[in-house]
Formats: structure tokens, C-alpha cells, sequence
């Protein structure tokens, strides 16, 4: 029996209808969160990203502004962007959007962010709250992939969990929120031995890996999760075959646009797996409305530190 597909198309717009119905109980008692966005340069990509960001908080109601430094932007001009958003008091979230120009230290610039507005939770005192399970911010997609599996009723205590992927941004919180949730955790990477191997090992397989159809269906074990977070574009034809073969709908739109995306995970796994997040259409669109649910926690948090501190 083919995999059941979890729809995070759905499952994300459940979350900004919630995130939306906070933001409006909060306006009611005069709060309205802000997020800053920080872009630098005319990155294309990061452009795109950054429309649906800042389109994103239109549609819940939370206060967005968008600030452009230069291209030729050097470290101390970004750190003097961030140290004014820190301080302003309608701004409870700052994004920097990633890759930074090559002449910028984006650890520093990244480290400048105060914790309490790292929307991204990538500062190392969100990670440290994550790791000890203390009220933080959660990186966005980590958390996406959490939701997904809560909000299809997919159990996670006590359940092998492996996770392909050990970035900062991906792979290592994803692994430490399954074992906060008490997953039994393993966590893959290059140099890991026999992969296909200890990936079948688990009931809940997550792929962060950045290789188009590198999970086939010999690492999947029967009825097993699999949560694809891979985007890539892809744009060679032997490449298009080997995942699309017998797909004329996607064939179609390849053929027209010259690229589609592709997650990490093959396609044919959704013959094996017992429940597969599509690409795209899975984990995607909960990285956004999750930047909105931080927002909102930030300006929640920050609120209740400063009533602590009077
Ligand atoms: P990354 O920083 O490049 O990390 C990739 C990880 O995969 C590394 O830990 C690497 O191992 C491991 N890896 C690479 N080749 C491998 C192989 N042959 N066997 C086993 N492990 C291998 O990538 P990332 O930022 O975590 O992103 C991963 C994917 O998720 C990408 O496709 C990215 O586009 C996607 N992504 C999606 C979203 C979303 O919103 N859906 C958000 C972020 C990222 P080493 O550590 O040993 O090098």
C-alpha cells in the first residue's frame, strides 16, 4: 500500500490560523508583535525568501519591517543594524537572512542578535535552552518537522528516530527535540558507516541531508516515517529520470521550466514507508509559519521577563 502523504501545505496554514488568532488577542490588549528582517545585498534567492516572510506576517497581523544594507556592507555596519533592532521595543524578532556577502563575519553578526528576538534560534543561548529544555526559541524547521509528526498523530516517545544531517540549522535540533520527545535518537552523516543499514533501523526516518533522492527505498524499513526536509533544484535530465520516470505530470513541468525541486528522499520510497512528507508541499511551508509562531513567542517571552524584572 503506497505511503500515507502528510500535508504540511495544511498543516502550516493550521498554524498561522492559530498564530493569527494570537496576534489579534494580543492587539486587544494593545501588543502587536514585529519582526525585522535584515536582508544585505541583492541575493535572488534570498530575495524570494524574504517576500514570503515579510508577506507571511501581512496575512497574521504581525508588524514587519525590511531593512536592505548594501551589498558592500561590512561587519561593523551589520552589528550597528543589529545592536538598533535590539533595542527598539516594537521589534521582538530579528531575522538575518543567510548566506551574508563573503566580507562579513555572519558567526558575529548572527551572535549579535539578542537571544530573546533570534527568531531562527540559532544563537548559542536558544541552543543551550533547547539542549537543557528550557522556554527558547526553536530553530524554524526543526520544529516544522515536530509538528508535522504531533499534528498527524505520529507517536515519537519510544520510537527509533534516525536522523540523516547534523548541521546546526537542521540536522542537530531536529535530533535533540525527537529526544526531548523521547525518541531513541541516532544521528548519520558522511562519514557514518553502513547508512542504509542503521537507517533502517528506524520507525522514524528524517532526511537533512542536501542530495536530491539519496534516501531510495532500500534505507527504508516497512512502514516506517519519512520526513524529507531536502530542497534542491534540480536541472539534469539523467537526474530527472532517475526520480521521475514515470511521471508525466512532473515531466511536463520540467520540460517547461527547465527545474524542479527535489527533496533528499527518492520517490519510489513512498512504496515502502508507511508515511512520507512530500516535496514539495512538506516540510516547506512550516519553516515560515513557524518564523511567525517565534515572533509571536518572542514578544510573549520578552513581555513576561520585563513584567518579572519591575
Ligand atoms: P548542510 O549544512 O549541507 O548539512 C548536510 C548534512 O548532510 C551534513 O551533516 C552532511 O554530513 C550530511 N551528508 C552529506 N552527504 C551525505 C552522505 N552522502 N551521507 C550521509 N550524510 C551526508 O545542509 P542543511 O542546511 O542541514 O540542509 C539539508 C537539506 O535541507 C538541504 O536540501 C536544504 O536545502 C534543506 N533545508 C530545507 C529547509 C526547509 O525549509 N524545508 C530548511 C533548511 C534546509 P557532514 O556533516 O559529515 O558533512
Amino acid at each position: 500500500m503506497p505511503a500515507r502523504i502528510l500535508d504540511g501545505t495544511k498543516i502550516a496554514q493550521d498554524i498561522r490560523g492559530e498564530v493569527a488568532a494570537e496576534v489579534k488577542t494580543m492587539a486587544a490588549a494593545g501588543v502587536r508583535p514585529g519582526l525585522a528582517v535584515v536582508l544585505v545585498g541583492h541575493n535572488p534567492a534570498s530575495e524570494i525568501y524574504v517576500r514570503g516572510k515579510v508577506k507571511a506576517c501581512e496575512e497574521v497581523g504581525i508588524y514587519s519591517e525590511q531593512l536592505t544594507p548594501p551589498e558592500t556592507s561590512n561587519t561593523a555596519e551589520l552589528l550597528a543594524v543589529i545592536e538598533k533592532l535590539n533595542l527598539r521595543d516594537e521589534i521582538d524578532g530579528i531575522l538575518v537572512q543567510l548566506p551574508l556577502p563573503p566580507q562579513v563575519d555572519s558567526k558575529k553578526v548572527l551572535m549579535a542578535v539578542d537571544p530573546g528576538k533570534d527568531v531562527d534560534g540559532f544563537h548559542p543561548v536558544n541552543v543551550g535552552f533547547l539542549s537543557t529544555q528550557r522556554a527558547g526559541l526553536v530553530p524554524c524547521t526543526p520544529a516544522g518537522v515536530i509538528e508535522i509528526l504531533n499534528r498527524s498523530r505520529i507517536p515519537i516517545a519510544g520510537q527509533e528516530a534516525v536522523v540523516v544531517g547534523r548541521s546546526d540549522i537542521v540536522g542537530k535540533p531536529v535530533a535533540m527535540l525527537l529526544l526531548n520527545a523521547n525518541a531513541t535518537v541516532t544521528v548519520c552523516h558522511s562519514k557514518t558507516r553502513d547508512l542504509a543499514e542503521v537507517c533502517r533501523r528506524a520507525e522514524i526516518l528524517i532526511a537533512a541531508i542536501g542530495r536530491p533522492g539519496m534516501i531510495t527505498r532500500d534505507f527504508v524499513k516497512p512502514g516506517a516515517t519519512v520526513i524529507d526536509v531536502g530542497m534542491n533544484k534540480i536541472t539534469d535530465t539523467g537526474e530527472f529520470q532517475r526520480l521521475f520516470a514515470d511521471n508525466p505530470r512532473r515531466e511536463e513541468a520540467f520540460r517547461t521550466r527547465g527545474s524542479t525541486l527535489v527533496g533528499d528522499v527518492h520517490p519510489d520510497v513512498a512504496m515502502v514507508a508507511g508515511a512520507l512528507t512530500p516535496v514539495p508541499g512538506g516540510v516547506g511551508p512550516l519553516t515560515i509559519a513557524r518564523l511567525m509562531f517565534n515572533t509571536v513567542k518572542a514578544a510573549r517571552l520578552r513581555r513576561a521577563r520585563n513584567l518579572g524584572q519591575q
